[in-house]
């Protein structure tokens, strides 16, 4: 293992200068501290607590836990496009994209919105703690409120001593065994949740080691999984756990700090988690390729590997990397703590890259033939732990409901007026500078070829993304990636909408005939036809 490496706040909070420095010092630590522990994690098919604990003191040692703890604060916070660039890498190597998790948990999940949304006293109590290695988790999950969080039930009661106090069972709480702190969302306000399903619901900060201590809080029960296995995922059962405090508005936690959250984590660092999974399966499957010997040759010369698994496999991961990328621009690009500018997009990486790594993973299992199925071979583990990214912080159906919504507002509004037409005016294909960003080039060609018959379908997809943005905050964003993942981004977009209507009946039930027929005739002809000329 290698010293620690320490990365100076100065350099990292400027946000593009030193990006590639860092990129370096992620991929000496992959290589150096995480490759050793993956290769060990991937001998154990069940949880070890062992190597759990190595993971996370590898994380620490790396500083990987001060990611999203602001300057300000003594940590090193450093901007979505490289907490993500950090994702991958991690998840890139093969077998770790369990090893870490519960770092990166705490960083999206706890820490973040504790420093979005904590009061100062709060955020100072806690930041020399949380430097010092303490990790928080993100319990709001219910054995009957998943996908509809608004229905669960635990209870928050405030006694006649002012103290808070929760009720209930919280289910696949990543971290949650060892966690230090809490962030749990309670029914604080019933009459008002009864009235308003979306609020009467408060965020609140509990000590875990001291309830824990104390017998109000059991942590003991971890899930067994078809993956992620060096993870924890636990159910935390609160039994009149006192809270010490609160984040964000009270009664309105559910609203304010929740979608929030999951919102700014979604569509960066779970996208970027399922870009890492993707390559680590092409990595794998390349290798494989090129020393398994049949009918005389390497079968990377067959055309149906080549050609075909290979070049569908890495396809979809630069997709999946060009959109999460994109997610991740706008999250730079817009004020902390408010992610809804951007989360149409959020949704589409995450969505996106949730489907496709599934596909990369079961692509990269069929290079491998026999030796794929037996779990000698990374490739299995891979596949298992891809499909995680379709399911948590939001599942892809959900996903879809949420971008195919934002198309809809688009088709039903007329689609053009003056606000859109003016994005449409600042993002033209022809002005993008595609040299200003290293191995996009040939991303670039490839696009020019598919770029006049997406052309249409970009259009609808800049409106729909962009529509209701204020055009100022567009002339200042760093814009270079946006063209190449455009045409995919609205490639995709069309058959959301008919994903969307198919998932959420209800909300889609006052679309128009005609809207439909136009977004099917997408679907129908432009999405199939380039789809199945360009990814096999
Ligand atoms: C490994 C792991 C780690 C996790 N970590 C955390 C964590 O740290 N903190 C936390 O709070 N939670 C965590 N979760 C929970 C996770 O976020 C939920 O499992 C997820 O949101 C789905 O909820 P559910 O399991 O209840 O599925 P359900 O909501 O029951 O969904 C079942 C199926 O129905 C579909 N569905 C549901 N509603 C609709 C709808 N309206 N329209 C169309 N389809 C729909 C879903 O897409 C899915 O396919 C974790 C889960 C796992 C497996």
């Amino acid at each position: 293992m290698s010293d620690t490496v320490v990365l100076s706040g100065a350099k990292l909070f400027d946000k593009r200068e030193f990006e590639p420095e860092m990129d370096e010092e992620f991929d000496r630590f992959c290589e150096n501290d995480l490759k050793p522990l993956a290769t060990e994690a991937l001998k154990h098919s069940e949880l070890s607590e062992e190597i759990f604990d190595e993971s996370v003191r590898i994380f620490q040692k790396f500083g990987a836990h001060t990611f999203a703890i602001p300057q300000e604060y003594g940590g090193q916070q450093i901007p979505a496009r490289m907490m993500t660039s950090f994702t991958r890498k991690v998840c890139g190597v093969p077998g770790a994209a369990d090893l870490g998790l519960s770092v990166g948990a705490g960083n999206s999940l706890f820490n973040a919105p504790l420093f979005n949304f904590g009061s100062e006293e709060l955020k100072k109590q806690l930041a020399p703690e949380l430097l010092s290695g303490k990790d928080g988790c993100f319990a709001q999950t219910e054995g009957e409120a998943g996908s509809h969080v608004t229905g669960i039930r635990a209870r928050a009661i405030l006694g006649q001593d002012g103290i808070w106090r929760i009720t209930g069972t919280k289910r696949f709480i990543t971290g949650g065994w060892k966690a230090n702190y809490a962030l749990v969302l309670a029914i604080s306000d019933p009459l008002m949740h009864q009235a308003n399903e979306d609020t009467g619901m408060t965020v609140f900060v509990v000590d875990c080691d001291n309830e824990r201590v104390r017998g109000t809080l059991d942590t003991s029960k971890n899930e067994h999984k078809i993956g992620l296995t060096h993870s924890p995922t636990t159910e935390m059962i609160f039994n009149e756990t006192p809270a010490f405090a609160t984040l964000g508005p009270l009664h309105d936690g559910y609203r304010k700090v929740n979608l929030t959250t999951l919102g700014d984590s979604r569509g960066t660092v779970i996208a970027g988690q399922a870009v890492g999974i993707g390559e680590s399966a092409y990595r794998e499957a390349f290798a494989y390729a090129k020393e398994r010997k049949a009918f005389g040759e390497s079968i990377y010369e067959k055309h149906a590997i080549k050609d075909g698994l290979l070049l569908d496999m890495e396809t979809r991961n630069r997709i999946m990397w060009a959109l999460t990328l994109q997610s991740c621009t706008l999250k730079d690009a817009f004020p902390k703590g408010d992610s809804r500018p951007y989360e149409a997009q959020a949704s589409l990486a995450k969505l996106v890259s949730g489907e496709y790594v599934r596909k990369v993973a079961t692509k990269g299992l069929q290079v491998h033939g026999g030796n794929g199925y037996i779990c000698d071979y990374p490739i299995g583990r891979i596949l298992n732990d891809s499909y995680i990214t379709a399911i948590y912080e939001g599942t892809s159906q959900i996903q879809s409901m949420l971008v195919a919504r934002k198309f809809l507002q688009v088709f039903q509004s007329g689609a053009l007026n003056a606000e859109t037409e003016e994005v449409i005016r600042i993002w033209p294909f022809a002005e993008y500078n595609f040299e200003d960003i290293n191995g996009w080039e040939n991303l670039a060609t490839e696009m020019g070829v598919l770029e006049r018959r997406a052309r249409f379908l970009s259009d609808l997809n800049s409106i729909a993304f962009s529509g209701k943005f204020p055009v100022e905050n567009f002339k200042n964003l760093p814009a270079p990636y946006f063209a190449i993942t455009e045409a995919f981004g609205a490639l995709e977009g069309a058959t959301i909408i008919s994903a969307g209507r198919h998932y959420g009946a209800e909300e889609f039930s006052d679309v128009s005939d005609e809207v439909v027929r136009r977004a099917f005739a997408i679907v129908d002809g432009e999405f199939e036809q380039l789809e199945s000329t360009y990814l096999r």
